[in-house]
């Protein structure tokens, strides 16, 4: 009801000076203000379709070793029905609702109650309480950044109980998958519905919430950007860090641990997926206070697509590759698993070493070294919604002067790592890559549509300088 009382436009301009023209002199952040039919049928098709996804891909492995055409072709020729494809499907049992809320309620307690102390003795490591940037609305939040410290002890305790106490098997993730597939939807959906009726209700920070007047692309795309509970409880940071990231290796180790006993051994493959997963996770909580200026946390308000996806859509997608690797335990010979290898690391070093050339930029402002040398820069400046002028400047030098997000280039070539590691036997493995692809291709647009509208002329002169996003000479 209250929600009906607060007319949608009206309240958007008393936010703030933004306005919908998206002048250059405008600060211009997260999702749109207005929404075309476009976003609206995409957001709709996505809500609509992206639990059926999931729940297809795990289907398919389950009911036909991952085979993506059998369940289709099975169907159209009558030899199966929908409701026989269900009715085979595990549904929700005690033991996954109690795993899973045991899970999420040691993650919130690693979270909550563990400051961090790995930046004590880790040297190099940036723990403990930290500042994100600053949002639409002129805040700074602070935030506990121990997520290191809680994959480590997470860590500990699976190999402590897989090696001495053997209180559960460590198969026990893959022997519960589709259980507890449903719990993580129920928490995706409760999640997203709650941060929904906060941000109507009682926002954290008023002056940072979006309202487009849709109902659909407010719940998908979020309308608080920093939603929190008390002084510490960041939703942004917990889901998108904590669930489903931490539990990225647990999952790919539980894997192993199937494809051990199934097949007898762990194969070169599933060890590679295993090992270069790991070093993509490791980063991200080495990282976590780099990833605290990253567009997730600094740009994106919290709704289904970070609700929903960081329960759902990142533990069960992320991990095809291992989930393949059960069924179809492939052994690559040593010239393609070395290049499995060198690819995949090729394409980290390249993520890892755009994203620190940007990070080190920033932090000194530009004093700092860059392939060795001074970098070259473009001074640019933007307003945010209170009014205020900033400055800021924009790399030329090093990967993001070969291309505008080479960063994304690594990702992705990291990516496809994971998928080659998996063999030519199916295409399902190889769906990360391709979805890797088009997000990082729209999240490109995406981010570079804003960067136009926050820096004006200046943006125009970086993409002058640096004419392509993503491969030199082709995007
Ligand atoms: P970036 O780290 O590329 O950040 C983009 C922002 O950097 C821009 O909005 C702009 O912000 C600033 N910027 C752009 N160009 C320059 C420049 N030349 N010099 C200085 N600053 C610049 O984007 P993301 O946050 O999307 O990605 C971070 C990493 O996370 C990437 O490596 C990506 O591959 C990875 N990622 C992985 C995902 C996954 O699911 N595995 C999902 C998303 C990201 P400002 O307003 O501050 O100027």
């Amino acid at each position: 009801m209250a929600a009906k009382s607060q007319p949608d436009a009206p309240k958007t301009k008393s936010l703030g000076s933004i306005d919908n023209s998206g002048a250059a002199t405008q600060g211009q952040w997260g999702r749109a203000w207005e929404v075309d039919w476009f976003s609206l049928a995409s957001v709709i098709f996505l809500l609509l379709l992206a639990p059926f996804i999931v729940y297809y891909f795990i289907m398919a492995c389950d009911q036909y070793s991952c085979s993506l055409t059998a369940p289709v072709v099975d169907i159209a020729t009558g030899q199966t029905r929908l409701s026989d494809i269900w009715a085979k499907t595990p549904s929700v049992t005690k033991k996954a609702a109690q795993l899973y809320t045991l899970w999420v309620t040691f993650q919130v307690f690693l979270y909550l109650a563990l400051p961090d102390f790995c930046h004590k003795f880790l040297p190099g490591y940036v723990g403990g309480v930290q500042e994100g940037a600053v949002t639409p609305a002129g805040v700074i939040n602070k935030y506990q950044i121990n997520g290191l410290q809680a994959w480590l002890i997470t860590h500990l305790l699976w190999f402590a109980n897989s090696h001495f106490l053997s209180l559960f098997s460590p198969t026990i993730i893959f022997d519960n998958w589709i259980p507890l597939l449903w719990c993580a939807n129920i928490l995706g959906y409760a999640v997203s519905t709650f941060a929904m009726i906060k941000g109507y209700f009682f926002p954290t920070n008023a002056k940072d919430c979006k309202f487009t007047g849709n109902f659909f692309y407010n719940y998908m795309m979020g309308i608080e950007f920093n939603p929190r509970i008390g002084k510490w409880f960041d939703f942004k940071l917990f889901f998108n860090g904590r669930p489903g990231i931490v539990a990225w290796t647990l999952i790919n180790l539980s894997f192993a641990a199937k494809q051990r006993e199934l097949h007898g051994q762990v194969t070169n493959a599933m060890v590679l997926v295993n090992v270069l997963q790991a070093i993509y996770v490791l980063d991200f909580f080495w990282n976590e206070t780099w990833y605290l200026k990253t567009i997730d946390i600094c740009h994106d308000h919290f709704g289904w697509y970070l609700g929903w996806g960081d329960c759902v859509w990142l533990p069960y997608l992320y991990t095809l590759q291992g989930l393949y690797l059960v069924y179809h335990p492939v052994r690559l010979s040593t010239p393609h698993a070395v290049g499995v290898l060198l690819l995949g690391l090729l394409g980290y070093y390249i993520f890892r070493m755009a994203n620190h050339q940007k990070d080190l930029f920033r932090r000194t402002d530009g004093r700092c070294l860059i392939w060795g040398r001074k970098p070259k820069v473009i001074e640019c400046s933007y307003t945010s919604a209170d009014g205020q002028r900033h400055h800021s400047k924009l790399l030329v030098s090093g990967f993001w002067g070969v291309a505008r997000h080479f960063n994304y280039t690594g990702d992705l070539m990291g990516s496809l790592a994971y998928c080659l590691a998996c063999g030519g036997g199916h295409l399902l493995p190889y769906f990360y890559i391709i979805y890797m692809t088009v997000l990082l291709t729209h999240r490109c647009l995406r981010d570079e549509h804003r960067c136009a509208s926050k820096y004006g002329s200046d943006w125009a002169r970086y993409t002058a300088a640096v004419p392509h996003r993503l491969l030199p000479g082709v995007f």
